[in-house]
């Protein structure tokens, strides 16, 4: 399958037409970016790292009976994806308190939340992807709400299969991003899943191995991200 027409620049994977309509190819880059896009940054490896992480995350998720758009790794930074119809809305689930939740608040970095939160975030950078609820999505025409139950179900399912793969790795998801997309009319988890997108701790010393790193400048970040893969067992060459 070959790259055609580049139909959009993210701010991490660039994403091309194929000749089939239904499938697309994302191109993970090494740049990495923060407050919206105004910080970018490249960090060399990245896009390698995170093509294998997702790869190796998106099939735990199919083996567990969870439908994705992920079809093959094409290349060592590329894949194929089923081609997506995307949900404006980002689904944060949190297992522990950390980031916007902190900060919005008050509360103490790491305090558990039980049963874990669901949000939802409007995807806008020029907005700053503020936060948003079921209502608002259904009445700007972002998704039904039979769309969000589902995605809400999904999410939770995912949290509860990683939990477990990260915690046999001694670490500890504190949270996650997950975006879906409809596809021929049913709901499919789309984007990604790596470092870039949850907050992942070491059990015992609580180390920040994700871009938590990136964001608060504590360095060697993508050392960071490959122990996590090599720690839950994602092949990195
Ligand atoms: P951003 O848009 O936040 O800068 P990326 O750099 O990761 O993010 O760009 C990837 C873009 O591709 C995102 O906008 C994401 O919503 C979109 N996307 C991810 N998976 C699919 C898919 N299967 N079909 C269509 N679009 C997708
Ligand atoms: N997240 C993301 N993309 C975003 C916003 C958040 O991948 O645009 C992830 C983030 O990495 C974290 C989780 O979603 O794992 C919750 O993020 P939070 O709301 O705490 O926001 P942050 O402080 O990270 O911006």
């Amino acid at each position: 399958m070959q790259k055609q027409k580049l139909l959009y620049k993210g701010k991490a994977k660039s994403v091309y037409e194929t000749e089939d309509n239904d499938l697309l190819i994302l191109h993970f880059r090494d740049d990495t970016s923060a407050l919206d896009g105004k910080r970018i940054e490249q960090l060399a490896r990245k896009g390698v790292v995170n093509n294998r992480f997702n790869a190796f995350i998106m099939q735990k998720l199919a083996d567990a009976g969870i439908e994705t758009h992920f079809e093959k790794q094409l290349s060592e930074d590329e894949v194929l994806v089923k081609r997506l119809d995307m949900i404006p809305v980002e689904c944060v689930v949190r297992n522990f308190a950390a980031g916007s939740l902190v900060r919005r608040l008050g509360l103490e970095e790491g305090q558990a939340l039980t049963p874990p939160t669901y949000e939802l975030f409007y995807k806008d950078d020029a907005l700053g992807d503020p936060m948003v609820n079921e209502s608002l999505s259904i009445s700007l025409g972002w998704a039904t709400e039979a769309q969000l139950t589902r995605m809400e179900e999904l999410t939770h399912q995912v949290n509860e299969v990683l939990k477990a793969l990260f915690e046999a790795g001694d670490l500890i998801l504190v949270d996650f991003k997950l975006e879906f997309g409809v596809f021929h009319d049913r709901i499919v988890l789309g984007d990604e899943f790596s470092p870039d997108g949850c907050r992942i701790w070491d059990k015992t010393t609580k180390k920040k191995l994700d871009k938590d790193r990136f964001r608060q400048s504590l360095g060697d970040v993508i050392e960071a991200y490959e122990e996590v893969a090599s720690r839950i067992g994602v092949p990195l060459s």
